[in-house]
């Protein structure tokens, strides 16, 4: 449940909610927002003690919160969530995240941070653990590849994001990447997501290709139950009877996502679709449809690309994409 507490209430007012839902064991997340402050509790027949909340003077309404993710929800958090990744955030302005689907070499990654980096773009991904259907398919460079991401992103000045595949790799992710990346497949990977819970790492936390918005948003409430609130949804495409499309960009999930919590939502457009000539068109709806972001594959040359080249764009189209969206990006704030 939550509790809203009056105007004008005091350190010391929150501090009795608090102690109250203490002395009956349950959990609080304090909201602190620009009209109201808020104390989402959790806890056994949480909203059977609703009474001893309702006595305190500074409390103004305790309201219940029916549905099954209560740390991601918006009832127990109304303000906006913003990701801070050093200097860079996610949920303020909008931004790209943009690579090749895999690391493949030091002087591929060295030539899309340099075009990358002189665009502005500020998150560089590329996988180094990859979740290949085939076994025969490549796998990715490992660790070397995340040695590499980390150089290339110290000399361009760029955020890593990278995909983290087994709870046993959490160290070696915390050294070399940013932000971990939840691939789709593991999306319901509880002791995946527990593990990186107690990391301070930010995770984008992708939709799996099966999953309900509430499963996703409860794959967000264990990372955040577990003790990690930095998270990034990010949705990419469901599995439909559609064969034209790799995936099926669910467009209504950002819009939905933005209505049922408070964390930023971003979108990829190359494993939503599967299709490089569908990005660019797509691009322009993520940002009209209030998106924080987009994730875009891009590769020197897609057609050797050692995965998903068939979704990545070329340098030159990269730009072309990336210069409409933002004329886009600017239109949408000045409406
Ligand atoms: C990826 O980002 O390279 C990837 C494998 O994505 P997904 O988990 O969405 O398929
Ligand atoms: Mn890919």
């Amino acid at each position: 449940m939550i509790v809203v507490m009056k105007q004008r209430s005091s350190e010391d007012d929150l501090k009795r909610v608090v102690d109250l839902a203490k002395s009956f064991d349950f959990e609080t997340n304090i909201s602190k927002g620009a009209e109201k402050t808020i104390v989402g509790i959790i806890g056994d027949n949480v909203y059977e003690r609703r009474e001893a909340f309702e006595a305190l003077n500074c409390v103004e309404e305790v309201i219940p919160v029916l549905k099954p993710f209560k740390l991601v929800s918006k009832e127990f958090h109304p303000e906006k969530t913003v990701i801070e990744i050093g200097t860079e955030k996610i949920g303020e302005k909008f931004q790209f995240i943009a690579g090749p689907c895999s690391v493949e070499s030091k002087d591929q990654m060295e030539r899309e941070a340099e075009f990358l980096s002189n665009l502005g773009i500020k998150f560089l991904r590329g996988g180094a653990f990859k979740p290949r259907t085939s076994p025969y398919a490549f796998q990715g460079l490992g660790i070397d590849g995340l040695k590499i991401l980390k150089e290339v992103g110290e000399k361009y000045d760029m955020r890593i994001v990278s995909e983290m595949m087994a709870p046993e790799d959490i160290s070696i992710f915390e050294e070399y990447v940013d932000v971990i990346q939840v691939g789709t497949r593991n999306m319901q990977n509880y002791r995946l997501l527990e593990q990186l819970g107690h990391s301070t790492k930010p995770v984008m936390l992708k939709r799996g290709f099966m999953s309900t918005v509430e499963e996703w948003l409860l794959a967000g409430e264990y990372l955040y139950y577990h003790g990690n609130s930095q998270i990034i949804l990010c949705e990419r495409g469901i599995r439909t009877f559609e064969k034209y499309t790799r995936n099926t960009l669910d467009i209504s999930a950002v819009p939905l996502v933005k209505i049922l919590s408070h964390l930023p939502i971003i979108v990829d457009l190359s494993h939503a679709t599967g299709r490089r000539d569908l990005i660019p068109p797509l691009a322009k709806a993520v940002v009209a449809v209030g998106a924080d972001g987009v994730m875009i594959e891009v590769h020197e040359n897609p057609e050797k690309a050692l995965s998903d080249g068939q979704q990545s764009l070329n340098f030159e189209e990269f730009a072309s994409t990336y210069d409409t969206s933002m004329d886009l990006v600017k239109m949408m704030e000045e409406i």
